[in-house]
Formats: C-alpha cells, structure tokens, sequence
C-alpha cells in the first residue's frame, strides 16, 4: 500500500482534500483564507440561497433529520412524493423517482436495467458512474469515441439485432463542458432499435427554456429519451438525484434498483429545499443570463491570453494544460492570487489532458470575471 501512494505523489496523482469554512458561495473561506470560488458546481448560486435554507430548516421542524427507514420500508413521505411529482413535471415524464446521489441512481438504474445478454454504448467521456454502472451490469460493454456518431453507428450496426441495446451519454460532460449530439444520438437509437440514457447533472438548470435541460420536454419525450438522470446537488444546490421515464420504467427501478431498495431514503428535509430551490430555478431567468454574460466575458479574455479553450457554451470551462504538474503548479500560483479552480488530473480526464477546470455561477460579479482573467494571466506566464 504505502509503495502505491509514493507512486502516484511521484505523478503527481496524489489527491488532497481541503477543509472549507463556510458555505458554497462567491467566495470560500479554504484553510483561513478567503478565495474566489470558480470551482463550485453550484451553478445558479441556490446551495445557500436563504430562501432554500429556511425551506431546508422548516422541513426539519416537519419532518426531523432522518428518514427512518428506505423508501419501501416507511422512509417515502409525501414530501419525498411531492417532488417526484415536480420533477416529473418539470422534465415533462409521466414519473420520476429520487435517489440518494447521482452516482447511486447511474449505477442502480443501469445494473437493473441490464444483463448479461443485453448491449450497453457508452462515451468515452461518460461520468464515472455511467461507466461503473454499465461494467457492474455484466452488459456486453462497448465505448465510443467522445460524441462521435459515426463511431457509434458503426458499433451498432456490428451487433446481433436480437440483443437489447443502451446507448449511454452525459448531456453536459462533466470535465469538456460540451454537450452530447443529442438529435443524432435519438436518431441512432430510433434507426438501431435502442434505448437511450441521457444524464444530464451538469444541464438541469443552466440550459434551455427555464433550465429543462439539454433534452427539451417539448422536442424529446420518452419515446425518444427514455432514460433521463439528473442530480439534485450541482445547479438546483442540494442533495440526491433522480430518474425520470414511463410508468414502466420507474416501477421496474423500484422493484429492481439494488440502490434504489436498499439504502435508507433522504432527508424529507431535503426533499422540502429541493422543492423551494426547483421552483426558483424555473422563475429566474436572470440568474441563467448572467451567467451566459460571464461565460461570454471570460471565454473573449482567455482567448486574448491565448489559453487553450475547449469549445464548450456551458458555465464549465476547461483550460487545458496537459502534464499533471504543471496543472496543479498553476493551480497553487492562481490560488496564491486568491482564486480558486478545480486542478482536475488523470484519471479523472485522459492523460496528457491535465486541467484547470472552471466553473461559473450566477453569484458572480463581472468583476470577479476580470480577477480571475487577471489571476491566469501571471499564473501561466511564469
Ligand atoms: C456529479 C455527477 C454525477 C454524480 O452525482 P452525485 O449526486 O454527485 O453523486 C453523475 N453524473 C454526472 C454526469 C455528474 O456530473
């Protein structure tokens, strides 16, 4: 064991945690010092919105802390009901059923929607918990090149067309920022008999008409994406996930979901802030506007600076380094400027691939913008 840790500090591979002391917000207060915060998923700032808070503590005055029990056993309240029913709603499925994390509902939804005759297409950039999810299946596992259709038609077509077939995508990937050719891939799935899973934890929120996400209930219903995931933790600034689909599909999770059975419900609590935070992040608008402003500001200056953008529209913004080292020396000259991003390293993205990845929310000021531009200007120079 101790020989393994030396080999990944010697790659620069070894990871460290940071104790943060006081909420997600513009700034964090790391280690006594106050930085700039550009490494929050909290998109649209709503992970300690007061509005959301006092939701959270009169649904602890409701509910308590704990559920008690798992959602088949007594943990399933109708605060746990009520934002299924909103999250159907809003996704525009006829049902949607909570999980504890994303990670947890990729990894059940996949394990009980597959077996060891069926065909699961994954993107070679899929979130971790998609891959986990399809290899714990024992589906037939086959990756394609990073939203790349053509790869993908050719693997379908080289399959038996008896055998069930899944293709897997995130929506927004996590670490590019990009978005998955969502119309091609429903249209493969349609040509090649599959289903489609879209997960979409870093859209809910940020894109489209009131934040639906990358897949619009108005063009994309369950026929053509039937499998839907979104985390309640990133834009919305909770906690847990869900699945949203038919009747059928959510029926077959709760009968089958090993993550879905045996694990103790959330917080009825949680539920409740979810609900609060749900509703503004459907009502502001102004909150997806002024991170589309900031996103626009920092992508003109990063391209003066002649920084390696990838080409990505959403509030995640990957500068491209490559080696591990140079990646988290630039992350410690930025942070010694007090800004803080996210120094992201294999395996996490391929090798050679080492990253600054920053993120974007709406809690921002311009300002902070030119802070932050300011910051990476001395930070790669040097
Ligand atoms: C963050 C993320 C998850 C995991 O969600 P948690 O609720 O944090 O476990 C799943 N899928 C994608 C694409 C993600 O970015």
């Amino acid at each position: 064991m101790p020989a393994t840790l030396a080999a990944l500090a010697k790659k620069h591979l070894y990871r460290r945690r940071r104790v943060v002391e006081g909420p997600a917000g513009r700034e964090l207060v790391v280690e006594g010092r106050r930085l700039l915060n550009f490494c929050s998923n909290d998109y649209l700032g709503l992970a300690a919105d007061p509005r959301v808070c006092a939701a959270f503590k009169a649904g602890v005055d409701r509910w308590g802390v704990g559920s008690g029990a798992s959602h088949l056993v007594s943990g399933h309240t109708a605060a746990h009901q009520q934002l299924e029913v909103a999250l159907a709603d809003f996704t525009g499925r006829p049902r949607a059923l909570l999980f504890g994390s994303g990670y947890a509902a990729n990894v059940g939804a996949l394990s009980a929607l597959l077996g060891p005759r069926d065909q699961v297409f994954e993107d070679r950039l899929n979130h971790a918990s998609l891959l986990d999810g399809g290899w714990l299946s024992r589906a037939n596992f086959d990756w394609y090149a990073h939203a790349d259709t053509a790869d993908l038609a050719s693997r379908l077509g080289a399959v038996q067309s008896e055998r069930r077939k899944l293709i897997v995508s995130d929506g927004t990937f996590s670490m590019d920022g990009d978005l998955c050719p969502l119309d091609r891939l429903v249209d493969l799935a349609r040509q090649h008999a599959a289903w489609l899973m879209i997960d979409d934890a870093h859209g809910f929120g940020v894109h489209g008409a009131q934040g639906c996400g990358v897949v619009d209930p108005a063009r994309h219903d369950c026929s053509d994406v039937p499998v839907l995931v979104g985390t309640l933790g990133k834009a919305f600034g909770t906690a847990g996930a869900f699945v949203a689909g038919s009747e059928t599909l959510i029926e077959t999770l709760i009968q089958r979901s090993r993550h879905y059975i045996y694990t103790t419900a959330m917080p009825a609590a949680m539920a409740v802030a979810t609900l609060e935070s749900l509703r503004i992040a459907l009502a502001e608008e102004w909150r997806r506007t002024r991170l589309a402003g900031h996103i626009a500001r920092f992508r003109q200056g990063a391209a003066q600076l002649g920084l390696q953008l990838l080409p990505s529209a959403t509030p995640i913004q990957p500068v491209i380094i490559g080696a591990a080292g140079a990646t988290m020396d630039i992350g410690a000259a930025l942070e010694a400027r007090g800004v803080l991003v996210g120094a992201i390293r294999p395996p996490t993205v391929p090798a050679g691939t080492a990253r600054l990845r920053i993120t974007f929310s709406a809690l921002h000021e311009s300002a902070d913008i030119d802070r932050l531009l300011a910051a990476l200007a001395e930070s790669t120079t040097t």
